[in-house]
């Protein structure tokens, strides 16, 4: 990873350049060897998980394991770990703001958009599921998902017409929609 990379997904997650600094010295610190610039990142990612869960601000969470997830994609390593993580956070969030909003927190408020991930994917496509059946089945990313990275994602079973989420999926920011699948990497 390039520093300018890492520099980038470091601001992608919320941080700043000084934060990037900043670790870069911590690191240099803690050890005799240089950091990677990936090292940098991954540090920024960790912290911003920390400061993100402490803040209850579960969209910052849900980037930070979602940026991870997909370096170790782009690696070819297994991610599948960390992109469950960000999608709970995800349903953390919605949690969130449905609660801040003094909306009621029963009932089934989430649906699956599959955004035509795979065909394992689209059995799951529009199911709704309540805050409670989200978390204990953490469905996303769905294990037998054969695309490699799974563009499925959590949205307001309430918010209607499809059109809209639809919208929602294009500023979706890990959508990849030119990537073709490569492997089954779960
Ligand atoms: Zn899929």
């Amino acid at each position: 990873m390039s520093v300018k990379k890492a520099q980038r997904l470091v601001q992608e997650i919320g941080a700043s350049l000084e934060d990037y600094a900043r670790i870069e010295a911590q690191l240099i610190a803690e050890s005799c060897s240089p950091p990677t610039p990936r090292d940098i990142f991954w540090r920024a990612a960790n912290e911003m998980i920390v400061v993100g869960a402490q803040q209850n601000n579960w969209r910052l969470v849900s980037m930070a394991y979602g940026k991870m997830a997909f370096t170790l994609f782009e690696e070819d390593q297994p991610h599948y770990q960390l992109a469950k993580e960000s999608k709970r956070a995800s349903i953390m969030g919605y949690m969130e703001s449905r609660a801040a909003a003094k909306r009621p927190l029963d009932g089934k408020v989430l649906r699956i958009l599959a955004n035509a991930c795979c065909e394992e994917c689209e059995h799951f496509h529009l199911r709704e599921y309540t805050f409670d059946e989200a978390l204990e089945q953490a469905p996303l990313p769905p294990a037998a998902c054969s695309r490699g990275w799974c563009n499925c994602c959590w949205d307001n079973a309430r918010s209607k017409p499809v059109q809209m989420a639809q919208e929602k999926l294009a500023r979706n920011p890990f959508r990849v929609d030119l990537l073709e699948p490569k492997k089954k990497s779960y």
